[in-house]
């Protein structure tokens, strides 16, 4: 499947632990990636300084849901199941 325009739930929902550009420490749990472009793309697609967490991430039909919200609500569970804590 493609990644769906205008969703960017992906770069919002989750925790980041490696740097970013911008975001030297990471990214938290539902804080919007600050290379999450206005029309929800990632600023630094196809740049070498995108985190491999990033590049490596593919759409699937569980993490991408049905709609923008059903994958910030789908990803924020993992969130919450998967924190170390
Ligand atoms: S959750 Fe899926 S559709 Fe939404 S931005 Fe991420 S990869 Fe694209
Ligand atoms: S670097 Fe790009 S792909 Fe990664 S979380 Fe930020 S906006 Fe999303």
């Amino acid at each position: 499947m493609h990644c769906r325009p205008g969703c960017g739930a992906c770069c919002i929902a989750p925790s980041i632990s490696s740097p970013i550009p911008g975001m030297p420490h990471g990214k938290p749990a539902g804080i919007p990636c600050v290379q999450l472009r206005d029309d929800d793309r990632c600023a630094l697609f196809g740049d070498p300084s995108r985190p491999a967490v990033c590049r490596g991430l593919r759409p699937t039909p569980s993490m991408c849901g049905s709609g923008r919200g059903a994958a910030l609500a789908g990803l924020a569970e993992l969130e919450r199941l998967t924190r170390p804590d």
